[in-house]
């Protein structure tokens, strides 16, 4: 499954390497992983596929 998120070292919209769903502390659905073209982390906020059947953790 191919997940875009913005790479501030390129500077560009990259599909993100090895994507893990998540959740932050606020509850906000989110992706991370790694810049395939120069492995800078990247970090986006909102919910996609990979989140479905998961669950915000609840308080
Ligand atoms: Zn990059």
């Amino acid at each position: 499954m191919e997940i875009e998120g913005y790479c501030v070292k390129c500077k560009a919209k990259r599909v993100i390497e090895k994507p893990t769903a998540g959740f932050n502390k606020r509850g906000s659905a989110v992706v991370f992983g790694k810049c395939p073209t120069c492995g800078t982390k990247i970090y986006r906020i909102g919910r996609t596929k990979l989140h479905d059947g998961m669950e915000a953790p609840k308080k």
